[in-house]
């Protein structure tokens, strides 16, 4: 009986091994093309994580002809077409900011013009004094009058180039350039420009500005454009109510944090006005008046200091803006906020 089930057994062996082979075939070539498949999708889905965090320069290398190479080559393009189309818009905000300083640049010329005006109509005043002591009898008097007559002149030529270095110095489109700045000075240089069509506008100003504020790492010229920018928006809010109050602080915190505050008795701002304020383009005033760009600006040139903005605003009332930027000792955390951008 054993002899007759022998070939019987032999074959069910046979069978049975061809069977191992077959399923260990199977398995290893599943698990070869999921690992094929897998890898690339995983590499994909580590620089999909990459491209969210900004990183637009990554590839994905395209091995093959099949499905997955394809789709690696549509994965490339996109990135591609991503790039592309960050860098026109970075191009257009550029454009943008560029836009809202000549704007703003054309209304601080105007006031600028009137600036100029009381030191030049003295400096003529002046001269003809001088002239006239010439004719004098005594060389004593004469020498008198003429140094004094010199004196006010001086003082009011040099008054006029600072407003005129400081119009120049705001309309030069300059590449951003971080150093340590004093926020004291540029408030007071910016009000310099302003000072006298503010008089002229029943705009009583008062500068509450702390002594010895600490430093701050930024850009001199951008600073410049957000006073500038507060500065003429109070302006405006005060000028619809014929003239008010309009006040420049800067403190510190507890934190030896810079606060910059510009606080108006203007016509303040309504719930819906105040939703979207930084948003580009967004003004209430008259297109010669307003391009809607100076806060949206202004938000931009605080984020990329470390600093952030407040505001308090009521109908009738008035508005503050309140700004806080780190100190110059912080530099390394605005640096690095500004590479996370
Ligand atoms: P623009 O001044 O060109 O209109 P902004 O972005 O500077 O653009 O301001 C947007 C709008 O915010 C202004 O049109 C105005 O309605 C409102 N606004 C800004 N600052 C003040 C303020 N101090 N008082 C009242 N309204 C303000």
């Amino acid at each position: 009986t054993q002899d007759a089930f022998s070939p019987l057994r032999k074959a069910s062996i046979k069978i049975g091994f061809i069977f191992l082979a077959i399923i260990a075939l199977t398995i290893v070539l599943s698990v070869f093309f999921s690992k094929r498949l897998t890898r690339p999708l995983r590499h994909m889905i580590r620089l999909v994580r990459e491209i969210i965090s900004g990183n637009l320069d990554q590839r994905v290398k395209v091995l093959s002809q099949d499905e997955i190479g394809e789709l690696a080559a549509a994965f490339n393009d996109l990135t591609g077409n991503l790039k592309e189309s960050k860098e026109k818009i970075e191009k257009v905000q550029a454009q943008l900011v560029h836009a809202g300083k000549i704007a703003a640049f054309g209304q601080l010329s105007a006031g600028v013009a009137h600036e100029l005006n009381q030191p030049l109509t003295s400096v003529v005043l002046w001269e003809s004094v001088a002239k006239k002591a010439l004719a004098e009898k005594e060389i004593g008097v004469i020498r008198k009058k003429v140094s004094e007559s010199l004196v006010v002149i001086e003082n009011n030529v040099q008054r006029m180039t600072v407003i005129i270095r400081q119009l120049r110095d705001f309309a030069r489109q300059s590449k951003s350039q971080y150093g340590e700045v004093d926020l004291n000075k540029i408030i007071e240089n910016v009000l310099l420009m302003f000072g006298q069509q503010l008089q002229g506008h029943n705009i009583h100003l008062r500068r509450e500005l702390k002594e010895s504020l600490p430093h701050l790492y930024g850009d001199m010229h951008q600073l410049d454009q957000v006073i500038v920018n507060l500065v003429a928006n109070a302006r405006d809010a005060l000028d619809e109510k014929k003239g008010g109050g309009l006040t420049v602080r800067t403190d510190i915190d507890g934190t030896n944090h810079i606060i910059l505050e510009i606080s108006d008795t203007g016509i303040g701002m309504s719930n819906d006005v105040q939703k979207h304020l930084f948003e580009p383009f967004f003004t209430t005033k008259k297109p010669e008046k307003g391009t809607g760009l100076g806060l949206w600006i202004l938000y931009g040139i605080v984020s990329e200091h470390g600093g952030n903005i407040e505001f308090k605003s009521e109908k009738e009332v008035g508005t503050t803006f309140t700004l806080k930027f780190p100190p110059y000792s912080e530099i390394e955390t605005v640096k690095l906020k500004k590479q996370m951008e």
